[in-house]
């Protein structure tokens, strides 16, 4: 029983020495990993769906953030399998580096600034992998109220807040920045900072139910992007 234990130490006056070993090493070359579903009307039009690679070495990184890559690499499983024909690319990124400096989000806006104008949309998922609520908008008002149609057939899965935010992702921030509208699923984050960035961040943490229910959301979400009508305000 924990709590007796920790009666009896604090009892006891225990006197601890901590010996912490850590350094900075050299930058080694990595990769962000993207992937695109061409679409079939305006094909150099994007829609960023997101999460990180990488994470911190002490667990496994399965909520944070290997359940984003997953949910992710699962919007582009279910639009495929469903024999859907996006109007706009889904672009899939898992981004390298987003807990030690986000080297690959920065790489990618170098890589991709002039091209702000086509990335009609961005999302990352990075909140854990819990029952998701809704969506998050980082753009102007009147998005929230062009996405009436989609929270209403989210709502069928408990996931139909709209929710108006001041930012949706670390690695998509620079997007954010020029003015690309974003997205990010709300997800339910009582439990999430009991193991994010630490040895317990294990896939045991994950039920799969709740991770499918994620990307139900993000799926259902980039391709409502991808065949939107009119574009999104900026
Ligand atoms: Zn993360």
């Amino acid at each position: 029983m924990a709590p007796t234990i920790g009666f009896r130490i604090l009892a006891r006056r225990i006197r601890l020495k901590l010996v912490i070993t850590p350094q900075t090493l050299p930058d080694i070359e990595s990769a962000n990993v993207i992937a695109d579903i061409k679409g079939s009307e305006h094909p150099e039009q994007m829609i960023v769906v997101s999460g990180h690679l990488d994470s911190w070495d002490l667990g496994t990184g399965a909520i944070d953030d290997g359940a984003g890559v997953a949910v992710s690499m699962e919007t582009a499983n279910l639009v495929q399998k469903l024999h859907l024909k996006p109007k706009r690319t889904i672009r899939v990124i898992a981004w390298m580096n987003e807990e030690n400096g986000l080297a690959g989000s920065k790489q990618y806006a170098k890589d991709h600034e002039k091209e702000w104008m086509n990335h009609f949309a961005a999302m990352e998922t990075d909140g854990g992998a819990d029952h998701p609520l809704g969506i998050n908008i980082k753009g102007k008002p009147e998005v929230k109220k062009m996405f009436a149609p989609v929270a209403a057939i989210l709502q069928q899965s408990g996931a139909g807040m709209l929710s108006l935010v001041e930012h949706c992702g670390a690695d998509i921030d620079p997007m954010e920045k020029a003015g690309v509208p974003a997205f990010s699923p709300i997800q339910d984050s009582r439990f999430y900072f009991n193991y994010h960035h630490t040895a317990a961040d294990t896939l045991d943490k994950i039920v799969p139910k709740e991770l499918a229910e994620n990307s139900a959301v993000v799926a259902v979400l980039a391709y409502a992007l991808a065949n939107m009508e009119q574009p999104l305000p900026r």
